[in-house]
């Protein structure tokens, strides 16, 4: 089934996860998540690969969403979630610890323990794409799953993180399906904040990929200022 007609059918977040999971709509990255999976990297050849889409992360009635790119290719592409197992992973979950988000600051398995609180993260693309690139039609193939996404959790969710311009891009090609009073998009910016005319706000957040955490563009205090912001604006604080 394809992700428009499959993404309908879901209902609940637990069935949207379980259908994007079984999703092959993208033959060349269905091709490389599956490659990778096969030939490991070396440091992690004792592990068996997820290699399939990589769904959202996070409990239902969520109010903060976190929005980022795509999986990695070591990283959730090998442990079935979303920014575990790889460097992104270690920075954002450590943050979302310091800011009461999560009960534990390190994410390297599905079965760790950790849990979120108030808080999904999702990618506005659910395989590991080549070189972190997907394609214009692949990126327009995947953004039905981020729709209906959206749309469950939009009973509860007051903020969207948008973890650096793909993300931002992404929610704002995808979103005015879900929020009509989004309009007149705005350029992407790190603490830029959107309110979207409905009752959710769009806030921008470089991406904490390790080009922007080790070259110091991003952080940890400028990411842990999103956070407290995105607690704010949700009625947490
Ligand atoms: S990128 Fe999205 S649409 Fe394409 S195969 Fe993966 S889950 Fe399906």
């Amino acid at each position: 089934m394809r992700p428009p007609d499959a993404a309908r059918r879901a209902n609940t977040l637990t069935d949207l996860d379980e259908a994007i999971s079984v999703c092959r709509a993208c033959p060349r990255l269905v091709a490389w998540r599956e490659e990778v999976a096969a030939t490991r990297r070396a440091a992690f050849r004792d592990q068996e690969y997820w290699g399939r889409p990589v769904p959202g992360f996070g409990p239902d009635g969520a109010r903060i969403g976190i929005l980022g790119l795509a999986p990695a290719a070591h990283g959730g592409n090998r442990t079935g979630r979303v920014f575990t197992g790889d460097r992104s992973g270690d920075v954002l979950y450590a943050a979302l610890h310091r800011a009461g988000l999560a009960n534990q600051p390190t994410s390297v398995a599905r079965d760790d323990g950790l849990l979120l609180h108030e808080t999904r993260i999702f990618a506005a693309v659910r395989c590991a794409p080549p070189e972190n690139k997907p394609t214009p039609v692949e990126r327009a193939t995947c953004a039905p799953w981020l729709e209906r996404e959206l749309e469950l959790l939009r009973p509860s969710l007051r903020v969207v993180i948008a973890l650096g311009q793909f993300a931002w891009e992404a929610f704002w090609r995808t979103a005015p399906r879900v929020y009509p009073g989004l309009t007149g998009r705005v350029a992407f910016g790190h603490g830029v904040e959107v309110r979207t005319g409905d009752a959710v706000t769009l806030l921008g957040c470089y991406h904490v990929s390790q080009q922007n955490t080790f070259t110091g563009r991003l952080t940890p205090a400028m990411l842990d200022a999103v956070l407290a912001r995105a607690r704010t604006v949700a009625g947490l604080s």
